[in-house]
């Protein structure tokens, strides 16, 4: 089995979270280190370590990240003037934790897509 992350137990609050929003599929808590006004990671609640490891019955949970995302960019009043929604996976993605998690991120205009410095 594949060993679970911290955001295990974030979504079984055993570990705590800001935790904005949850249901039966995905859980949502503030990033402990935002980049910018608005850092919001939505997860599925299943352990998927990567993009890559999805599978035909994670679909539901991906798209209800994205309405997740939608939902929370309302209730932080971000959503007219825009955000960003970022997933990054594997090593050259630099995604850090090994399970699947998407960023929200906004508040503030986030600068253009990609930066190749660092
Ligand atoms: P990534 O580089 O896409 O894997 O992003 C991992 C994100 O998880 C980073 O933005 C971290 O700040 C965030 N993070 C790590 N540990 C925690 C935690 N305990 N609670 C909230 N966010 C966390």
């Amino acid at each position: 089995m594949i060993e679970e992350t911290l955001f295990s137990k974030i979504i079984r609050k055993e570990m705590p979270s800001d935790m904005v929003y949850q249901d039966e599929l995905v859980t949502a808590f503030r990033d402990i280190n935002p980049q910018l006004p608005t850092h919001i990671l939505i997860i599925p609640n299943r352990h998927i370590p990567t993009i890559d490891d999805m599978t035909d019955a994670d679909e539901a949970a991906m798209g209800r990240m994205l309405s997740a995302a939608r939902k929370i960019a309302r209730s932080e009043g971000i959503h007219e003037q825009g955000y960003r929604l970022i997933i990054n996976c594997g090593k050259h993605g630099r995604q850090e934790v090994p399970h699947v998690h998407m960023h929200l991120i906004g508040g503030q205009d986030v600068g253009p897509m990609l930066s190749r410095n660092g």
